[in-house]
């Protein structure tokens, strides 16, 4: 006799953004699946997530393809963020390698409106390069990865932003960390960046409403942005939205839409 285990389709969400929370809650409420979310395990105290949860790296391509046989995973999610690169290159050899069906998930990035005055570069070596010479107050907005860039451009006031505290330090000898989580608002921004006489900002692109508003502020500031931009790849194919990630899914697991709540 076959249970239902059996026959109860099992998805996997590369997750760590809140659209991949979003996506795993709406899937998960349908009944119709089990769904597992994995998270790299880089934040302290991730945001409680909606669903099973596992946490940590899979081991490479190896480990993913080892995973999604053994977990008999019938649909890949690839809902990581735009800037995890390797993760999704991963996913992408692994399921080609298994033939088990993706569906990708990716926010769009944000456009250059009118008043932006941004600079985008390619990735935080060349976003160090941009401030110049000349010192200058940076509050910095793209996570602790590539923060030891700093140490190259130590003339700058730095105001550094992270998620998580930033554990060692950086032998700068001007250096402010700010812990904090979004979303923000334009207003709560625009407060960071007048009381702490920031002249630019360094980000990445993002994508999101979560994060957007020190955009808006600095383009009401009138502040320049350095941007790193994101690789071309990471959203070729992806859907944009939580809503048509959602539909793919059924529509690989060939689900109808009618099913659950
Ligand atoms: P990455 O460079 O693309 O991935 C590095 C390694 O971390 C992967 O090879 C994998 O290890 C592991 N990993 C990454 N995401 C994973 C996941 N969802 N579940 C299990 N293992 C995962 O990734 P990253 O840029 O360090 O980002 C790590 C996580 O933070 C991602 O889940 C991403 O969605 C989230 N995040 C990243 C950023 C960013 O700016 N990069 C911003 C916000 C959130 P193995 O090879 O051992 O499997």
């Amino acid at each position: 006799m076959v249970s239902t285990a059996d026959i109860t389709p099992h998805v996997l969400i590369l997750g760590g953004t809140t659209e991949s929370r979003l996506l795993a809650e709406r899937l998960q409420a349908r009944g119709d699946m089990a769904v597992t979310l994995s998270l790299a395990g880089r934040t302290a105290a991730p945001v409680t997530q909606p669903t099973h949860t596992r946490i940590g790296g899979f081991g490479g391509v190896e480990g993913l393809m080892r995973y999604i046989i053994d977990a008999k995973v019938a649909c890949l999610i690839d809902a990581t963020h735009p800037f995890a690169t390797q993760i999704s290159k991963n996913a992408r050899e692994a399921v080609q390698r298994t033939h088990t069906p993706m569906v990708a998930l990716s926010r769009p990035a944000w456009e250059r409106q009118q008043g932006d005055l941004w600079t985008e570069v390619a990735d935080m070596e060349s976003a160090i390069e941009v401030l110049g010479h000349v010192p200058r107050r940076v509050f910095v907005t793209s996570g602790r990865q590539g923060l030891a860039g700093l140490l190259r451009a130590p003339q700058h006031h730095y105001w550094i932003r992270t998620v998580d505290r930033v554990e060692a330090p950086l032998d700068l000898p001007h250096a402010h960390y700010i812990v904090d989580v979004g979303p923000f608002t334009e207003e709560s921004e625009r407060a960071i960046l007048i009381s702490n006489g920031i002249d630019v900002i360094m980000a990445k692109n993002s994508g999101g409403a979560a994060t957007y508003p020190k955009i808006a502020a600095a383009r009401a500031l009138r502040l320049p942005v350095v941007l790193i931009r994101r690789k071309e790849s990471a959203a070729s194919g992806a859907a944009s939205d939580v809503e048509t990630a959602f539909h793919q899914v059924l529509s690989v697991l060939g689900l109808g839409i009618e099913r659950g709540v």
